[in-house]
């Protein structure tokens, strides 16, 4: 059943081999695998099948879809129907095909694009296959596209991350070379996204305006029991939320997404959904399209699907672990330590400069991972810390040690773990072991970044790693390419950059006080929020990175730096103008009304019969009456800390201050109403609580 449905509605290989002439497929497929463009005339034949093919499974539209700096998608819809001579016909030619021009004046830019000269091109990424999503509007051809300036900008997180594939390619295949591989014609950088999410039933949903203004609480008090138990990672999957994923899976292997793990995570209403691994640029559009079909399919059944990196406060959050690795076109994985690391030379190579990278780069890597709602995990006590470090398990640490301290024969072998069941066979451990807090670890044959949230584009991560090992690799390939005894030389290099970059590799407990203050020792950066990291995108290293393998220029950097401040203000704005609204128009009429209540019955009691004793009544009124009035001191505090940001420029100062002065006062407005929410009969409270929410899926 799944081969039936699965990819049926993606324009692929298969389908491209039956439905093409074969030198139009050649041509298509040596241009999808290694760049270039087609002719016009291919085009038009290309686009003549595509149609066809797509009129057949009842397309009525084609779109070009990209992934401007919002971080989500955009599709424009344009039907196939054209006039010719009077008659109507469905067309889709070789040049709305491959190319586009869109207003599209209202995507953030950070001033690249004047409104002026407003027009943004689409054109088509061959690498990344088209597909047919079935929606609501219709079935629309979808075509992947980048998204650029009329001078070449990118104005999207394709286009950079296709530069960034194409610089890593060309340094690793350099790499590969110095070890005699002239078969390997190309590496690819492959991506497997984790993604975790939240489901929430949508009529409790649609009471609160913090989960459809905000995807998250603003309020909300702990629900007595949490995830304290562990009872719901990897636990029996409730039977609606089943129903959500086999539907789920369905629709995503019709779109070629390769859904394969789905689980229970660690708090309660989270799961987790993986697909296999596959070239990068098109795990990020599966990934995009993942998350989509999750929130269409959730609303199937009832459900909302949250993405959002931290939805409840007290338990865990969602992220995105990014499992990254690099792999010839022979199927060689350039990560692969093999049977005996301590021998395998370019596996040693390849592990030094990925050190010497993500030391170099551990700003770059922070930045990357960060958005409004991730300030909420990093380094808040849950996985990941703030702080980019490297975990390789006790196998690669203790090889690092050797080559490091030139100690020879003392490879650590992987040994054979008796599980003590005789029933089961016994296993090979893994080189790795696990560990939960790292950012960064190393699992076998790849690495898993760990720091991206939920509702996050792996786009920007993966482009940063590419382009950090592309450098790394660039500096080792500089220097062993013209090295006269090149074992000898590498050797040397290997030893060198892990001695001055082992500092990255943290193998303990990133959750620990301890580690933060081990990591200021050793000079590795602690950056604590989204607005703290933003600078670090306009450094001149940062620049000089991305300019030397042309990835982002001086101004794609600047502009993204100023799109990502102004999408902090606006969302924290969004955000404490929801908390505004709902203590005015719910919160604090609640309370006033149960106090006035409370009062009333108070005096009937004293009335009816004076020598009762009302002090629990009397008490449970002082305390409401007196957490009302912190609330609204805390309102009128948040109201004018959100004024007094909107005088400042736009930019870095208006972030900062809604960073500095907004995020607190929200802090304090919620900590009053949640103490509210517990004292406050729960007959009388406006929403849904912690505990409707999370256990009654
Ligand atoms: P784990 O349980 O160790 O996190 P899994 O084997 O379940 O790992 O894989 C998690 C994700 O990593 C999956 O999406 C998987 O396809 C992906 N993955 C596995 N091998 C690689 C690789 N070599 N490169 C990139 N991603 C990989
Ligand atoms: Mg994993």
């Amino acid at each position: 059943m799944i081969l039936d449905i699965f990819g049926s509605n993606v324009f692929d290989k298969n389908v491209m081999r039956q439905v093409l002439p074969e030198k139009e497929f050649e041509e298509v497929m040596q241009v999808s695998a290694y760049g270039g463009s087609i002719s016009m005339a291919t085009a038009d034949v290309v686009a003549k099948a595509m149609k066809e093919w797509a009129v057949a499974k009842g397309a009525t539209h084609y779109s070009h879809w990209f992934q401007p700096l919002t971080g989500a998608t955009a599709e424009k819809h344009d039907s196939f129907l054209s006039v010719s001579n009077g008659n109507a016909i469905l067309r889709l030619t070789g040049k709305q095909l491959i190319m586009g021009e869109s207003d599209a004046s209202s995507f953030p830019t950070g001033g690249l694009r004047q409104t002026a000269y407003a027009r943004g091109y689409t054109a088509w990424d061959m690498s990344s296959p088209a597909f047919i999503k079935e929606e609501a509007a219709g079935n629309i051809l979808c075509i992947p596209t980048i998204f650029v300036s009329y001078t070449g900008e990118a104005l999207d997180t394709r286009a950079p991350l296709l530069r960034s594939m194409d610089a890593v390619n060309q340094q690793a295949l350099r790499i590969v070379r110095l070890f005699g591989d002239t078969k390997a014609a190309k590496v690819t950088a492959f991506v497997g996204p984790e993604q975790e999410y939240f489901l929430v039933d949508r009529e409790k949903y649609l009471k609160r305006r913090d989960l459809i203004y905000c995807g998250r609480t603003l309020f909300g008090a702990p629900a007595p029991k949490g995830q304290e138990l562990d009872d719901q990672y990897f636990g029996i999957i409730r039977e609606r939320v089943g129903a959500f994923m086999k539907d789920l899976n369905v629709e995503l292997w019709k779109l070629g997404v390769t859904a394969t793990t789905q689980h229970n995570e660690v708090a309660p209403a989270q799961h987790e959904m993986a697909p296999i691994y596959c070239a990068a640029n098109v795990a990020v559009d599966h990934n995009q399209l993942t998350m989509e079909t999750m929130k269409r399919v959730a609303n199937r059944h009832g459900l909302v699907c949250l993405l959002h990196e931290k939805p409840f406060a007290g338990v865990n959050g969602s992220g995105k672990h990014n499992n990254w690795s690099l792999g010839c076109d022979t199927g060689d994985n350039l990560l692969d330590p093999g049977d005996d690391p301590m021998n395998n030379l370019r596996f040693q190579l390849v592990l030094a400069c990925i050190l010497k990278a993500v030391d170099a780069h551990a700003d770059l890597l922070r930045q990357s991972a960060s958005n409004v709602g991730n300030d909420l995990r990093l380094g808040a006590q849950e996985a990941p810390p703030a702080i980019v470090s490297i975990f390789l398990g006790d196998q690669l640490d203790e090889m690092v040690h050797n080559i490091v301290n030139k100690t020879a024969d003392n490879d650590a072998v992987a040994d054979d773990l008796d599980a003590g069941i005789s029933t089961v066979p016994i296993l090979r451990r893994d080189a790795t072991d696990r560990n939960r807090t790292s950012p960064m670890a190393f699992t076998g044959n790849k690495f898993e970044f760990r720091m991206v949230g939920s509702s996050d584009s792996v786009a920007s991560a993966t482009t940063v790693l590419n382009t950090i090992v592309a450098e790394a690799f660039c500096m080792a390939a500089d220097e062993l390419e013209r090295a006269e005894d090149f074992e000898t030389a590498c050797r040397k290099l290997i030893r060198r950059y892990m001695k001055e970059h082992r500092r990255i590799i943290f193998n303990g407990d990133g959750y620990s006080e301890e580690w933060v203050r081990e990591a200021e020792r050793r000079g590795l950066p602690n950056i604590p929020s989204m607005v703290d990291a933003i600078p670090v995108l306009t450094t001149e290293k940062a620049v000089e990175l991305f300019e030397k393998f042309h990835i982002y220029n001086r101004s794609e950097l600047e502009s993204r730096a100023e799109v990502l401040y102004e999408n902090y203000a606006k969302i924290i704005n969004i955000e404490a103008q929801t908390m505004l609204h709902m203590t005015s128009k719910h919160y604090i009429p609640t309370v006033v009304k149960y106090c006035g209540e409370l009062a009333s019955s108070v005096n009937a009691v004293k009335t009816a019969c004076p020598d009762l004793d009302v002090s629990v009544q009397e008490d449970l009124l002082r305390r409401v009456s007196n957490l009302l009035a912190r609330t609204n001191a805390a309102h009128t505090a948040l109201a004018a800390n959100v004024e007094m940001t909107h005088t400042l420029n736009v930019g870095q100062e208006m972030a900062r201050s809604f960073h500095d002065r907004v995020v607190p006062a929200m802090n304090e407005l919620r900590s009053a109403v949640d103490q509210l929410e517990v004292l406050v009969n729960k007959a009388y409270w406006p929403v849904p609580t912690y505990g409707d929410l999370m256990f009654e899926v």
